[in-house]
């Protein structure tokens, strides 16, 4: 307007006094229509379901952290193939990929439950699933809730909530406090209607709610499923009621931290695409280990890690083999050194 007034022509300064009501409304629909494009990208982005999001970054060219970057490498995805080599012992990444696949797929239920990562501090847990704020854009993701909040599920209720990430959770605590009680817990992550508390101010009040997407959490190790003492005026978390709780969870724990090394992970950058494309490679290989014998293996270390085909002369004592550790529910690193350990004597 002031431009108008000092630097605009007659006929220019004649039209905002005219219009000077509109002014507003005008720049309000110039505003909206300089948006228009990227709202229909973004709903677009919306219509496409929450896996064929991973298929589609995955499918991508190279990633965008990579771009302009000397070496090449994607700084996450080294930072966590290292996480999991590292902690081999204990996690099967391949197993930990599907587990996430299965959620983004079918939703948190009875028989598909929230991946969670456990590991010291520094491990480097949170940089595995971090990039999921990017793969949904962060204001789509529904994040831990402050411990002690009544109204901790309130965020429930926006519109466009496609995952929930609650990073460095304790599920003990948060239902001894009451922030999210053990019912709530257990309602939540398989799909049930919970009761959203909300604050008075909202018009429309308390509501009803079932989280129908995905979830993941991460978690420190130190005293994670511990009893804790009641807090007064609270209902007190019971063994059983712990023992419920990590019935809604699969959890995998990391074992090896990089404190000794002095290496810090806060500093990694989060890259959706790599990220995606490390949870299809390894669901897909998880995958391609659960069809019987006649398909070979992905690739040779699967091979070895699932003990098929580890012996070629006597294939069907080694499907047997290890068909019987997969119905056992035996880790497939465990499973290929008891098939070793079978053989040595
Ligand atoms: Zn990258």
């Amino acid at each position: 307007m002031a431009f108008a007034q000092t630097k605009g022509s007659a006929a220019m300064q004649a039209y905002v006094r005219n219009n000077v009501r509109y002014l507003n409304q005008l720049l309000d629909e110039s505003d909206q229509w300089a948006g228009a494009q990227a709202k229909a990208e973004e709903q677009a982005e919306r219509d496409v379901g929450d896996w064929e999001l991973f298929e589609k970054l995955a499918a991508g060219g190279p990633c965008t952290c990579v771009k302009g970057r000397a070496t090449g490498t994607c700084a996450w995805r080294k930072a966590v193939d290292e996480f999991l080599e590292r902690n081999k012992v204990t996690i099967d990444r391949q197993e930990l990929a599907a587990s996430l696949r299965r959620i983004v797929v079918e939703g948190a239920k009875k028989t598909t439950r929230v991946p969670l990562l456990v590991g010291p501090r520094n491990s480097g847990k949170t940089t595995y699933f971090d990039p999921v704020d990017q793969v949904f854009g962060y204001e789509n993701v529904l994040h831990k809730p402050a411990l002690g909040s009544n109204f901790a599920l309130a965020n429930m209720r926006q519109r466009g909530k496609r995952f929930l990430y609650w990073d460095d959770y304790r599920p003990v605590e948060f239902a001894a406090t009451g922030t999210v009680d053990v019912p709530t817990f257990l309602s939540l992550f398989q799909s049930d209607f919970v009761e959203i508390k909300v604050s008075q101010s909202f018009q429309d009040g308390n509501s009803d709610m079932a989280w129908l997407h995905g979830a993941c959490m991460t978690a420190k190790d130190h005293e994670l499923w511990k009893l804790i003492p009641p807090i007064k005026d609270k209902v007190p978390v019971t063994a059983e009621c712990i023992h419920h709780m990590q019935g809604r969870v699969e959890q995998f724990t990391a074992r090896v931290s990089l404190e000794q090394g002095g290496r810090v992970l806060r500093d990694v950058p989060k890259c959706k695409e790599s990220f995606c494309k490390l949870i299809v490679e390894d669901s897909t290989a998880f995958a391609l280990r659960e069809v019987p014998s006649a398909v070979p293996p992905a690739t040779p270390s699967d091979a070895a890690a699932a003990g098929d085909g580890a012996d070629q002369t006597t294939g069907l004592g080694v499907t047997g083999f290890a068909n019987l550790m997969r119905n056992a529910k035996i880790p497939p690193l465990a499973a290929a050194q008891l098939l070793q350990d079978g053989r040595a004597t």
